[in-house]
């Protein structure tokens, strides 16, 4: 996983940080204090870049057309292919 700077790629692996990634969605945020949501990020704290864009949009057209939904990734991770469980959907169509 190649991330924007070393700080952030330390921050993403640090148990003790609230700060999170997920190669799925190409999403960064900072975890709230329930331990659940996410408040999303576009630039790194730390050294200033924009983020990539999201593709939470992306991904759900492709689940849809599956008939499957953003939430049954938690539930039944198994329905879907296992490329779109993580980071390769999206860097094999070049997005
Ligand atoms: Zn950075």
């Amino acid at each position: 996983m190649s991330q924007c700077c070393d700080q952030m790629a330390y921050a993403i692996g640090a148990d003790d940080l609230p700060v999170s990634y997920s190669p799925r969605l190409r999403e960064w945020g900072i975890q709230y204090r329930d331990g659940v949501s996410i408040n999303m990020i576009e630039y790194c704290p730390w050294c200033g870049k924009k983020l990539p864009k999201d593709l939470r949009d992306e991904w759900v057209e492709r689940a849809e057309k599956l008939g499957l939904s953003l939430w049954d990734v938690e539930d039944h991770p198994e329905k879907f292919p296992p490329e779109m469980l993580d980071d390769r959907w999206w860097k094999e169509a070049g997005l």
